[in-house]
């Protein structure tokens, strides 16, 4: 098994001597400064005039245009949207980098396909936290972490890895594990997850699902009770104790429905297919049509997106929300103010 680092493997001196900027105060942003700022590391904001610099100077942070703040820090973590890193790197970061510095990412897409190439003369790291921004916060203020992958692109000082560490522990991710990784696993993992298993694949299991009652007839509210609302129920049951607990959770019935129904619908053909979604990933197929996407002012994105609200599971699932006011806990809260 890959080793696991947790505080005790980690030395805080080598990334305290130096001071810190954050770009970006998002999801991810808001929670790194203000963690790595509560276990005693020295933290600037760097950011374009607008909401997001008045949230992070309510926060009691000084926050400088990112040229400026990358001027006077010696690691640089890039958080701010993953389409718009570029030409925030060429035009306000990559002049500003001085030989020695770090910069650092959340996730390694655009090192990974080449869409910021880093000077030789600096060190380049990634600590990925392995859960949305508002739970790297909430777990860190509730005294625990969300685990963390690190990986190291260019070493040019010698210690990027102690560095990248120290930052890993800053956020809370030693609180509950560190796992080393490269910038080529974590991005292109992280992709296939996000598009086969946590967002394409369960989005359209629920929807195929819920198409499925909903045209033999079922009423929609029942389709969607069974087919959205619970799926967290089994997934934390999942989550605290893997498949077993899950199983010996539900009724026998619903363990014998898993073992020879599960099959039927996720099967060898389906593997097949997230083959090439890997693939796609693997390649770069999946990238360039991203990127494109993003230089087109994503006309399909956005014809998609409204086509997707208008599903019926979702208006149901508003009207039976709305019924349900402790549903609503406070990440969704905290969504919605960051929409603001
Ligand atoms: P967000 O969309 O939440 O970040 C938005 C922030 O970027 C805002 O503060 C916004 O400021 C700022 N911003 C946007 N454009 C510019 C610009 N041109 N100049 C200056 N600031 C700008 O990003 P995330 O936190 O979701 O993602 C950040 C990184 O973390 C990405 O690499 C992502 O892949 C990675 N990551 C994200 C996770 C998540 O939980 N979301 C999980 C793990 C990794 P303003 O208010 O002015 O618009
Ligand atoms: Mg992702
Ligand atoms: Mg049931």
């Amino acid at each position: 098994m890959s080793k696991v680092l947790y505080e005790k493997d980690i030395q805080k001196e080598v990334l305290q001597a130096k001071k810190i900027t954050v770009v970006g105060y998002g999801s991810q942003g808001h929670a790194h400064a203000l963690n790595l700022r509560e276990s005693g590391y020295d933290v600037t904001v760097g950011l374009r005039p607008g909401k997001s610099q008045q949230k992070a100077e309510d926060d009691g942070f000084e926050v400088l245009p990112v040229a400026e703040a990358v001027k006077q820090s010696e690691v640089v973590m890039v958080l701010l949207p993953d389409e718009h890193q570029t030409k925030v790197y060429e035009e306000s970061i990559k002049p500003n980098l001085e030989a020695g510095n770090a910069i650092a990412f959340a996730h390694g897409f655009n090192i990974h396909f080449s869409q910021i190439v880093p000077p030789s003369d600096v060190d380049v790291f990634m600590v990925a936290p392995k859960g949305p921004g508002h739970l790297v916060r909430r777990t860190y203020e509730e005294g625990g972490g969300v685990p963390s992958l690190y990986a190291v692109y260019q070493d040019v000082t010698g210690n990027a890895k102690e560095v990248a560490l120290a930052y890993s522990q800053g956020i809370g991710s030693a609180r509950a594990g560190v796992l080393e990784t490269s910038f080529q696993e974590e991005t292109e993992t992280d992709l296939f997850g996000e598009q086969a298993v946590l967002c394409g694949g369960l989005s359209s299991l629920v929807k195929a699902g819920f198409e499925t009652l909903t045209d033999a007839g079922y009423q929609p509210e029942v389709a969607y009770f069974e087919c959205l609302h619970e799926v967290k129920l089994i997934v934390d049951l999942m989550y605290e104790g893997g498949l077993e607990n899950m199983r010996y959770s539900v009724s026998d019935t619903a363990q014998w429905g898993d073992f020879v129904s599960g099959k039927r619908v996720i099967n060898d053909e389906t593997k097949e297919r997230m083959k090439e979604v890997l693939k796609d990933v693997q390649t770069g197929e999946f990238a360039k049509g991203w990127i494109l996407e993003n230089q087109a002012n994503r006309p399909q994105f956005n014809a998609i997106n409204a086509l997707e609200s208008n599903h019926q599971i979702e208006q149901v699932g508003k009207e039976l929300r709305e019924l349900m006011p402790f549903v609503k806990q406070p990440l969704q809260k905290e969504q919605k103010d960051k929409q603001k």
